[in-house]
């Protein structure tokens, strides 16, 4: 115990993890390693620790810090159940899925999917990055030769599935027009999920996937979907076809695709695809070797468990008994009929299964706490490895699904409105009867092993009195100890960087740089004026009237923007008579503006930007928006006051 609190940091296990651990071991099929096989299955060939490093030295990949992880056995800070899923992710190169089918995996959180035509390649999903993804397809010539790539699919609409696509997509590509497929509303979705709330997705997302954790056994192991987040530079592609219903057939290269739509699964645009020319099967993130997040710790909009089951149905009836390998975009593919079906059905039997027990549990009147504490997996979902909480996890995948149908409010009125952190925890201590009255119980309780209720109130305590040293080490403790137990990755990552953040304060990180033109451009000039709302600081704009005309030359679309009320609106299609100012431009002069590549002032004094009326009041209007912090308080109170 003394040694647990005042020894090196991080801390080792205490006894009461190691024996839940050892709990774990005997009650899961750790015998069965057919995974272990199949994520080996294939092996074509790879690079030393799957390294990627961009044109200017920076490595943007790479798995050496990951080393540890050739140890077989779980060390007691691990559960090992999460060890086994960070060994698996471990396997990385090009690996044969069928003859005429291959995958690079390990050079990114997700996978890239080569499938041959009669001359060419057709490439599915460009990773993270555009170095990444042109290591990938490096990879794939030096073992199939060099063959053109004639068509991009991207499966979904999230960055790991796009961000590479330059890499494998040249200038003189681009001219000819290579087919990029996606599925209906890909631009709509690909940048919009991450916009209005990104400044505050990007600090959460530190807590979910651990990039300032030191990687070890005490710290990062894994991601559940895949190692970690890849660096590197990103642009986006417009899609040219738009794969709009499921059925939709497509004949690239001599090869026939068969697709399924599945919007509002993982992501708000995603789709699956069969080939009968190979006999494969890929359903994009849909059905993984995890169960997936119905809700990222991130934060996002709340995914669809009853139409993810049901696409997962759909694959089925559609496909089932056809496919001889399935592979997905992250992960590893299951070959054999048998098992490809059997993995479909369980995977649409854990997303329905969670789904209706959630509702039946609510309909008994259980709020989103007290189902995740009732709800357990049936023992044959609960044994299968693929269903298992490495990314998402039960107990908050049904807090998710809570939240889709109910909201936050829980209905009971004493939590209709609490008091917020500060204040709630100076009285909590109060009537606990001070600091060192709480932390003599906390390391009663620590030793007892009931870290989740120690970090609720000791919580309270550093919220109170956030100097009190002993609260903070004994909180960093007690959230060490929970991430140590964790089988889910982003659990486990979310306790450690708390703990981290309560010892060493919040990590030094360079400002955020401007969004990349292409980004920006993406975007519909309806979006950039909400972003721009949301940066607007109501109590400053108190008592201001500005009324702007937009006109942009190039898109042919008019605006009126109305700052009223300390509210930003805006109507599309019309100008106003007594507008304050009426600028003209063309749109990607403002997303050059947006992207910092130039200033509002130089193109008005370069005479991009012609206007009539005061220009001074869009200078009044800018000067009322806020800008964001790249890192916040999230684990003790906010140092700066928000207004
Ligand atoms: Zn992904």
């Amino acid at each position: 115990m003394a040694q647990l609190i005042s020894g090196e940091m991080p801390k080792e296990a205490s006894a009461s993890v190691v024996k839940q651990h050892a709990a774990t071991r005997a009650s899961l099929p750790f015998s069965d390693t057919r995974d272990f096989d199949d994520a080996a299955r294939g092996f074509l060939g790879t690079r030393e620790h799957a390294r990627i490093v961009s044109e200017g030295g920076r490595v943007v990949w790479g798995l050496e810090p990951y080393d540890f992880l050739a140890e077989q056995e779980a060390p007691p800070t691990v559960d090992p159940s999460l060890w086994r899923q960070s060994r698996l992710n471990m396997n990385h190169g090009l690996f044969e899925v069928v003859p005429g089918v291959y995958q690079v995996r390990g050079f990114d959180i997700a996978n890239m999917t080569l499938i041959e035509g009669e001359s060419g390649v057709v490439v599915v999903d460009t990773l993270t990055s555009i170095e990444g993804a042109r290591a990938a397809l490096e990879l794939y010539y030096e073992h199939r030769g060099k063959r053109p790539v004639v068509a991009v699919i991207f499966t979904h609409t999230h960055t790991d599935h796009w961000g590479g696509a330059r890499g494998v997509i040249d200038d003189a590509m681009l001219a000819r027009g290579v087919p990029i497929i996606a599925p209906d509303l890909f631009m709509e979705h690909a940048v919009s999920e991450n916009i209005i709330a990104g400044p505050a997705m990007l600090r959460r997302a530190q807590y979910q996937f651990g990039p300032f954790l030191k990687k070890g056994p005490r710290g990062q192991v894994d991601c559940g979907l895949g190692k970690s987040m890849a660096a590197g530079s990103v642009a986006l592609l417009r899609p040219t076809d738009l794969i709009k219903a499921t059925g939709d057939k497509r004949t690239i290269d001599g090869v026939e695709f068969e697709f399924q739509m599945a919007p509002n699964s993982e992501a708000p645009a995603e789709m699956h695809f069969f080939v009968p020319r190979y006999r494969l099967l890929n359903l994009a993130e849909n059905c993984t070797h995890n169960f997936h997040n119905l809700l990222p710790f991130r934060g996002a909009d709340v995914r669809d468990a009853l139409a993810w089951s049901k696409y997962l149905g759909e694959a089925l009836q559609l496909w089932g008994g056809k496919a001889e390998a399935m592979c997905g975009q992250h992960h590893w593919p299951v070959w054999g009929t048998a098992r490809v079906d059997a993995m479909i059905a369980e995977q649409r039997d854990l997303y329905k299964f969670a789904h209706d027990q959630t509702l039946r549990l609510i309909n008994h009147g259980l709020t989103a706490t007290e189902i995740a504490e009732t709800i357990r997996l049936p023992k044959s979902l609960d044994g299968a490895w693929h269903g298992r909480g490495y990314y998402g996890h039960i107990r908050h995948n049904v807090k998710a699904i809570y939240q889709k149908y109910l909201g936050w409010y829980d209905a009971n009125p004493a939590n209709l409105d609490a008091l917020p952190p500060v204040e709630a925890g100076k009285k909590y201590v109060e009537y606990m009867g001070g600091a060192e009255a709480i932390l003599a119980r906390a390391r009663k309780d620590f030793e007892r092993g009931e870290f989740r209720f120690i970090a609720q109130a000791l919580s309270h305590l550093v919220f109170a009195e956030p100097d009190t040293a002993a609260a903070r080490a004994l909180l960093a403790d007690s959230f060490e100890q929970l991430g140590y137990l964790s089988e889910s990755s982003t659990w486990r990552n979310a306790y450690l960087f708390g703990a981290q953040e309560l010892r060493e304060g919040i990590p030094n990180a360079p400002a955020r740089p401007p969004m990349p033109r292409e980004t920006v451009a993406a975007l519909r000039t309806g979006q950039l004026w909400d972003m721009l709302g949301v940066r607007l600081n109501g109590p400053k704009a108190e008592g201001k009237t500005i009324l702007l005309n937009w006109d942009f030359s190039d898109t042919k679309e008019r605006f009126v923007l109305r700052l009223e009320n300390c509210a930003l609106t805006y109507t599309e299609g019309a100008q106003a008579a007594q507008a304050d100012a009426s600028f003209t431009l063309p749109r990607t002069l403002l997303d050059e503006v947006i992207a910092r590549k130039a200033t509002f002032p130089e193109a008005m004094a370069a005479g991009r930007i012609a206007f009539t009326g005061n220009p001074v009041k869009l200078a009044e209007l800018m000067a009322l928006m806020d800008e964001f912090p790249r890192m916040f308080e999230i684990v003790e109170p906010k140092k700066t006051v928000v207004t």
